[in-house]
């Protein structure tokens, strides 16, 4: 019998975490997670440590460790804590895959580090091909490592392109559902809350992501995800609105075909293809019914009401650490969004201010890119302060 694959879930009390470890559960005889990495959510880590008997897990906030520490006494679970040793653990010997699903910036460590290990990566962390894309894909060339997308529009790319020649694809056409704020006018967006705009019409996700789908942040760093995934010019990619998300995403090719991958918008559908590969896991889960689809309908996004839009099309083709510091001002001000400090357009203010302000690296290192989200970070947070 073939040897279980020993998965690490960064990130497994996340929305993408919870659904990864679903995915374990529905295949038990392919699948045994071997180490958890949760920030905060103690409960539910210990709660996931007792059911699915991972050999290690981290509880990044270090005031929690002795909590899940006690809870998981006698079990012979190893419980670690901190952000460093998470780089560490997913080296380890047994460990076939690791699913990023941990939000933004941090990570890019434990990334960089799984990919020197030679591990398969379930990239579900866009913000890691955000900041540092190139790097990212310079070392995978020195490296046994594979990176496949968990995003389910990368994966409806990855589905479209497989069995083709690169070259021959022309265009991808990337579908955003055009989030909670489609419909609205622009000047309504001024005044819009928090609850509003966690408001997601199709997607179940976690807050910052659901903030940014509501500010198509979201949809820009896709693109820049595109480009880094498949290394197709941010010219030759174009954002398309598809309300009903239920297209995820479509390949032109250089014969003017168009190929498009449909399913339901469910994220265990694009998390079993990535860890279904080289070949495909059957399910008894929910299918599509296409005749309930009377109308997929399709519009050009409004890049005057999200010009956070063009914002990562202008980061795309500066490259270098502009849409590091992108990312990072973002990070900062979904953060205060959430927190109730700042208004829906400061968030496209702040990042743009940011950028403005940002010092230029063309070729950052490593280094570089940790000083520019420090600094940005760092400056955008400034920006919020005088708001207030
Ligand atoms: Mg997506």
């Amino acid at each position: 019998m073939e040897q279980k694959r020993k998965i690490a879930v960064l990130g497994s009390t996340g929305s993408i975490g919870r659904q990864t470890l679903d995915i374990v559960a529905e295949y038990p005889h392919l699948f045994e997670a071997d180490l958890l990495v949760a920030n905060r959510s103690a409960e539910l880590l210990i709660e996931q440590a007792l059911r699915f008997r991972p050999r290690n897990v981290v509880i990044a906030s270090e005031e929690l460790h002795e909590k899940v520490e006690k809870a998981l006494e006698g079990t012979g679970i190893a419980v670690y804590t901190g952000d460093s040793v998470v780089s560490e653990l997913v080296t380890a010997a047994e460990i076939d895959t690791v699913v990023t699903a941990m939000v933004g910036y941090s990570g890019l460590a434990s990334t960089i580090a799984a990919i020197k290990a030679g591990k398969k990566i379930a990239l579900a962390n866009k913000e890691t091909l955000v900041v540092a894309g190139e790097l990212i894909n310079e070392m995978l060339k020195d490296s046994e490592s594979v990176l496949y997308p968990v995003d389910s529009e990368h994966g409806a790319f990855y589905q479209c392109i497989v069995g083709e020649d690169i070259k021959n694809v022309s265009k991808l056409i990337l579908t955003a559902s055009g989030g909670p704020f489609r419909t609205f006018p622009r000047e309504r967006l001024a005044t819009v809350t928090k609850a509003d705009a966690l408001q997601h019409p199709n997607w179940a996700m976690g807050a910052k992501i659901t903030i940014d789908s509501a500010t198509m942040m979201n949809k820009g760093f896709e693109m820049i995800e595109a480009k880094w995934l498949y290394g197709i010019s941010q010219d030759n990619i174009e954002i398309v609105v598809h309300p009903q998300s239920i297209v995820h995403s479509m390949v032109e090719f250089v014969d003017g075909s168009v190929k498009a991958q449909l399913g339901l918008p469910d994220m265990h559908l694009p998390i079993r293809y990535a860890l279904g590969l080289p070949g495909r896991l059957a399910t008894d889960e929910q299918r599509m019914t296409i005749a309930d689809y009377a109308s997929l309908t399709f519009e050009k996004p409004d890049f005057e009401k999200f010009p956070l839009l063009s914002t990562a099309y202008e980061a795309a083709r500066r490259g270098g650490n502009v849409p590091c510091v992108m990312n990072a001002a973002n990070e900062i001000a979904v953060a205060a969004f959430l927190d109730d400090k700042i208004g829906f357009n400061d968030i496209y203010n702040t990042i743009e201010k940011t950028m403005a302000w940002a010092p230029f690296i063309g070729s950052p290192a490593y280094e570089d890119y940790v000083a520019t989200n420090a600094e940005a970070r760092h400056y955008a947070q400034s920006l919020i302060n005088d708001i207030k």
